[in-house]
């Protein structure tokens, strides 16, 4: 048995990963892999919270996902990948704790008052997206997760899970650990009009894009505004172009577009091109392999087959203590009862 803590994320299969996802999450989950025994999952469920009304999607979304994980680092070999529909203990877990699962947390939770204030064009009003936070809870709480990965700004989200955890033992005796934010340094990812990077604000460059769509992409790029004439010496510091070049540029050629743009020797017609050339040169190979996995649709699945099977048996590990703790083990009763 491994003695290694125990780290657990997923993210929601809504479609083809962007450069947003990969530097805000897959980047650094690749480098926990031999640090850590890692549980990584595609929230096929999470999917259907708000996109109940077409789920034709929602399949297809999740190997197009899990596609974009290994091509971009992650070892099925290393890392234990799956599909959270495929280990069905997720919705037991789930129903368990909503039992004990004050309502007034979940309404309170941040994300649940901004999402129905802002997606207008689906009605959330469901017991399952106000109940998304409860089954992300029971996700890590399946894994007995020590870690989850989260960025700086994010360690709010875990405490719902924490305080599940905590009531939990506390009602049957302790069977969770209390899972505690692992801090990765997530860079701000600007999508190519200078917002946050979203699919949703059709701003965003797939790691699946070819040459001419990031080129294309490219051309397009918010730079400084305040740079009016190719003669304006530029800033660096708050072009929205130059924060692409902080993620994929190497430091010689980062120096030399920040030297040469504040003396306006650069343009930034010129500067399209060049990040161009290094976004093409970053994505090629990931899209490469991730185009050879989506061709071999049998060994896709059977890497999610193999990944949801590994963490079904710590699922039912988990589930057995659970529903001992609870005295909802028959098997633990029959055998009292016929002894
Ligand atoms: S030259 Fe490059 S860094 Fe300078 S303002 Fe133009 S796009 Fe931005």
């Amino acid at each position: 048995m491994s003695q290694k803590s125990v780290v657990l994320s997923g993210m929601r299969s809504t479609g083809p990963l962007h450069l947003g996802n990969y530097f805000g999450a897959v980047r650094n989950w690749v480098g926990l892999q031999d640090r850590y025994e890692c549980y990584y999952f595609a929230a096929d469920w999470h999917a259907l919270t708000t996109d109940y009304a077409d789920t034709s999607q929602i399949a297809e979304n999740t190997l197009q996902v899990v596609a974009d994980w290994i091509a971009s680092g992650l070892d099925p070999e290393r890392s234990v990948i799956f599909v959270q529909s495929m280990v069905p203990e997720h919705a037991e877990l789930h129903l368990l704790l909503s039992m004990i699962m004050p309502l007034g947390l979940l309404e309170r939770v941040p994300t649940y008052k901004e999402q129905i204030r802002e997606i207008k064009n689906k009605d959330l009003s469901t017991y399952g997206f106000l109940g998304y936070p409860l089954l992300q809870s029971a996700d890590i709480l399946l894994y007995r997760a020590h870690l989850v990965p989260v960025g700086e700004d994010q360690a709010s989200h875990l405490e719902l899970s924490r305080e599940v955890a905590r009531k939990f033992n506390r009602y049957y005796g302790k069977v969770f650990p209390e899972p505690k934010a692992l801090f990765t340094p997530t860079p701000r990812v600007p999508g190519i009009d200078g917002r946050k990077m979203s699919k949703s604000y059709d701003n965003a460059i797939y790691l699946a894009d070819t040459e001419e769509e990031i080129r294309a992409k490219a051309s397009k790029m918010f730079t400084d505004p305040t740079r009016v004439r190719r003669k304006d010496p530029g800033h660096p510091e708050t072009c929205n172009l130059y924060d692409f070049h902080k993620l994929v540029s190497p430091p010689e050629l980062l120096e030399k577009v920040a030297r040469e743009c504040r003396l306006a020797q650069i343009g930034c017609v010129d500067d399209k091109k060049l990040i161009a050339e290094q976004l093409v040169e970053f994505l090629t190979p990931i899209r490469e392999r991730r185009e050879a996995l989506i061709a071999d649709r049998d060994t896709l699945l059977d890497i999610v087959t193999e990944g949801s099977r590994k963490a079904r048996e710590r699922a039912r590990e988990t589930m057995d203590a659970v529903r001992s703790s609870m005295t909802l083990d028959y098997r633990e009763i029959l055998a009292k009862v016929t002894r």
